[in-house]
């Protein structure tokens, strides 16, 4: 069988090309040849940063459809279309023991790529094997471009089921990337009376009022208006979708005594608070880290009828052998994209193989 090279990001600025043995999946497992597979900001920040991942992680945003299937796997079979999701709850690790299967710590494990299964890299590759529990069919109503866009999505999804937006609520959401894009429009289908979306880049702002938000503000005019709105209350729900440390606090100054701050973006910086002021709004802060298994299906069904739109985020495709010049141009904040797909079957010339 032939070998399979993948895009792997290996240090600061650093992209790799290394080829792995095709070999037939394990028992449990599926092979998928990948269509379509975004680039995450968690892939942008660890290009610009050097901070690695999982190489698993690496590219984890894919769909896809399955072109080898192991023993012992009777739901899906080879020319189903795919994507990339998170197993379900395992039902022996202490959380699932405890009733607690949303925060399974197999299922977290796996979709980190630390377990034994965990294939050697991610989705910048023509083909990939993944335990089988960790795809959902694809909705036939998708077109690849969105299916692709099905983890991101559902990101936001469960952040918005976490925050439980009820209908009426006056909603902000700082920073317009593709979750904070996301979060907005599925705050607004899940009954939300106004979103305000926080971003410093205009073009960013235009998107997401033409996606339904409410008002698209730059971060000096966000305390006035929201003020303004809320007739001097606050927002009942801030999703901080920016990933800025100092945005922690400005979440909390936006929101309304009693109000919930949903922490949609990855810190990876320490950020400094002003402690007395979530004491004494009696803030609730809710933390949102990924997703469940059913968060899947409930979420594509969004992007299937058309609630939420993943097609105006899609910017552009580019070819696998192109990944490391769009990730220098991303890094650099040197663009207006929004979600750029990368094709792993198309043209690979820029394709240096640096497998030792
Ligand atoms: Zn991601
Ligand atoms: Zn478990």
């Amino acid at each position: 069988m032939a070998d399979v090279t993948a895009g792997l990001i290996t240090g600061k600025e650093t992209l790799e090309f290394r080829r792995f043995p095709r070999t037939s999946p394990q028992p449990g497992c599926i092979t998928v040849d990948v269509s379509l597979c975004g680039i995450c900001g968690t892939d942008i920040s660890s290009f610009r940063s050097g901070h690695l991942h999982s190489p698993a992680v690496c590219g984890h945003e894919w769909v896809g459809t399955v072109a080898d299937v192991g023993a012992e796997v009777d739901d899906l079979r080879e020319g189903d279309r795919v994507v990339i999701a998170v197993a379900a709850p395992c039902g022996r690790c202490p959380e699932c023991r405890s009733g607690l299967g949303e925060h399974c710590r197999t299922a977290s494990a796996v979709a980190r790529g630390r377990d034994p299964l965990a294939p050697p890299h991610g989705g910048f590759a023509p083909s990939i094997t993944v335990s089988a529990t960790r795809v959902v069919p694809a909705h036939p109503e998708l077109s690849d471009e969105e299916a692709a866009q099905v983890e991101p999505a559902t990101v936001a999804f469960h952040g918005v089921r976490r925050a439980r937006v009820v209908p009426g609520d006056t909603v902000v959401v700082q920073g317009a990337g593709p979750i904070g894009l996301l979060a907005a429009q599925f705050a607004r289908a899940a009954g939300a009376g106004q979103v305000l979306l926080v971003e410093p880049s205009e073009a960013r702002r235009k998107v997401g009022l033409e996606l339904g938000a409410s008002m698209a503000l730059t971060p000096d005019e966000a305390a006035d208006a929201v003020q303004a709105e809320t007739g001097g209350l606050g927002a009942d729900v801030v999703f901080e979708c920016a990933g800025v440390p100092s945005l922690l606090q400005t979440a909390v100054d936006l929101t309304r005594t009693g109000g919930v701050v949903c922490l949609l973006s990855f810190l990876a910086q320490p950020a400094k608070i002003n402690a007395a002021r979530w004491l004494s709004k009696e803030i609730t802060v809710v933390g949102a880290n990924a997703y469940t298994h059913d968060d899947f299906d409930r979420s594509m069904a969004f992007l299937a009828d058309g609630r939420v739109k993943v097609k105006d985020l899609h910017t552009r495709t580019v070819e696998l052998g192109d990944l490391e010049a769009t990730l220098r141009t991303l890094a650099a904040g040197a663009s207006d994209d929004i979600k750029v797909l990368v094709d792993p079957r198309r043209h690979t010339a820029g394709i240096t193989d640096s497998t030792a």
